[in-house]
């Protein structure tokens, strides 16, 4: 184990780290977390300001559904807890309907024997408990503001260059630095992927009935508007459509946006959307990196793939990659072995590689199916909603893939109990 140098901002000796991580958002500071409990040093940086703007006043405008795997991943890490402090709202039923016809699919989480079928919770509520869980760490240096510069590899360690002078040098270099990473770029990984020529426009709404939380999800032909419950009659929603419809709604008035997503939503359960808070839009991309490793440095979360948002998964396999690295990281360590070498960090590009594209490709086919207006597609999706929604067993089995709870998961994904 190498020793902490003391940090100075303008300082530019040589600090010598285990692991480097650079981008400290939900996945690099999860991954942080999940390193922290080895003898190892750990050095997280970020280019924002090392807080989270959350506040109990008003709702978050990004929020994740968080899957039965990502929370025990948090549990594990000791984070839940401050996420439970903080605001979670947990949903018990999933309905997702097709606006073009009467196919419609419900699932509900007694039916699998299980309390609720995820969480729906606030990206800075995330990020917050886990700069909590960071901070309690001696071993973990979380520099904010702080952006890389230079990247050298070596046989047997890689230096990282800091804007504000340091030089890092690490056995391990992990890029958590989002869809656009610096870390692939500097280590030429190509990617694949295409634009969907759509924009997730976000809000939060608040409706004129109360409900039991459940996550709502109607398919329109421009794409699908998601309502995922923060309350008995709060949701934050994820409206994908075309860039140019996305823009046109950003400019509206409330009433006139209020009135545009009622009419998207159609009838429901829910009742009719009453008020909304502020918007903003995103535009959505399928990227994938032909490869997640080059010897010493090795991608996770959206730096390694960034998928469409309409079944909630980015995070979550975000947080997939960094339970698998974690556990073959942690058994190299317990056998002595240098954890930056290439056939190590290969072994966790075998094991994501494969389920991250599956996952990728399922909704992007989803994507597509749903968005079709073509007749004889219409007639296939809803003739398959409504089979599969008879179907309990198939039923059961899809939310419980959903959900993470497949025995072939890594350890941190695991119930405690
Ligand atoms: C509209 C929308 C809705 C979504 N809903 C869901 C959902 O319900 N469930 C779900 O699982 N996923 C969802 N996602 C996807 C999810 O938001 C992403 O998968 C997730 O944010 C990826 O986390 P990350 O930590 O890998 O990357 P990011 O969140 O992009 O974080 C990257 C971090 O790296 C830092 N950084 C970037 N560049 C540098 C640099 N050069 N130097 C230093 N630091 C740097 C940034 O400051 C940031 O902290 C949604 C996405 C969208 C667009």
């Amino acid at each position: 184990m190498k020793k902490k140098t003391k940090m100075s901002k303008k300082n530019n000796k040589l600090q010598n780290y285990d692991v480097v991580i650079i981008g400290g958002g939900m996945v690099g500071a999860s991954q942080a977390a999940a390193l922290a409990h080895l003898p190892i040093q750990i050095c997280v940086v970020d280019a924002g300001p090392g807080k989270s703007h959350w506040s109990p006043e008003v709702y978050d405008l990004r929020v994740s559904a968080i899957t039965r795997a990502s929370q025990n991943v948090f549990i594990n890490t000791g984070v839940w807890q401050g996420i439970e402090n903080r605001r979670v709202q947990p949903y018990e039923e999933m309905h997702v309907w097709d606006a073009t016809g009467d196919g419609s699919i419900d699932f509900y989480a007694e039916d699998i024997g299980e309390p609720n079928l995820g969480h729906i919770i606030e990206n800075s509520v995330i990020v917050g408990a886990l700069l909590d869980v960071l901070k309690q760490h001696d071993n973990v240096n979380y520099l904010s503001h702080s952006k890389p510069t230079a990247l050298e590899v070596s046989d047997t360690s890689v230096q990282v260059s800091l804007d504000s002078g340091q030089t890092l040098d690490a056995k391990l270099i992990i890029g958590a630095d989002g869809a656009r990473s610096w870390v692939r770029e500097q280590l030429k990984i190509e990617t694949e992927g295409w634009s969907y020529g759509q924009k997730g426009l976000v809000t939060t709404v608040k409706m004129s009935a109360e409900k039991t939380p459940g996550a709502w999800q109607r398919f329109l032909p421009s794409g699908p508007l998601a309502f995922l419950p923060v309350s008995s009659d709060e949701y934050s929603i994820v409206w994908t459509t075309a860039e140019a419809a996305a823009d046109h709604l950003l400019t509206l008035d409330d009433a006139a946006f209020i009135a545009a997503l009622n009419e998207a939503l159609g009838s429901s359960e829910i009742g009719e959307v009453i008020n909304v808070a502020q918007r903003a839009a995103f535009p959505l991309r399928l990227q994938h990196s032909k490869t997640y490793c080059k010897s010493r440095v090795v991608l996770v979360g959206d730096a390694a793939h960034t998928i469409h948002p309409l079944a909630g998964q980015g995070v979550n396999l975000g947080l997939m990659d960094v339970a698998d690295l974690t556990q073959i990281l942690e058994r190299a360590h317990s056998k002595h072995q240098d954890i930056g070498v290439y056939s190590l960090l290969r072994k966790y590009e075998r094991k994501r590689k494969g389920r991250n594209l599956l996952t990728m490709f399922s909704m992007d086919g989803f994507k597509r199916l749903f968005c079709n207006t073509d007749q004889p597609w219409v007639a296939i999706r809803n003739s398959g909603l409504s089979l599969t929604h008879k179907l309990n067993p198939l039923k059961n089995k899809i939310i419980r893939q959903a959900m993470g709870l497949t025995d072939d998961f890594p350890k941190l994904t695991k119930n405690p109990e």
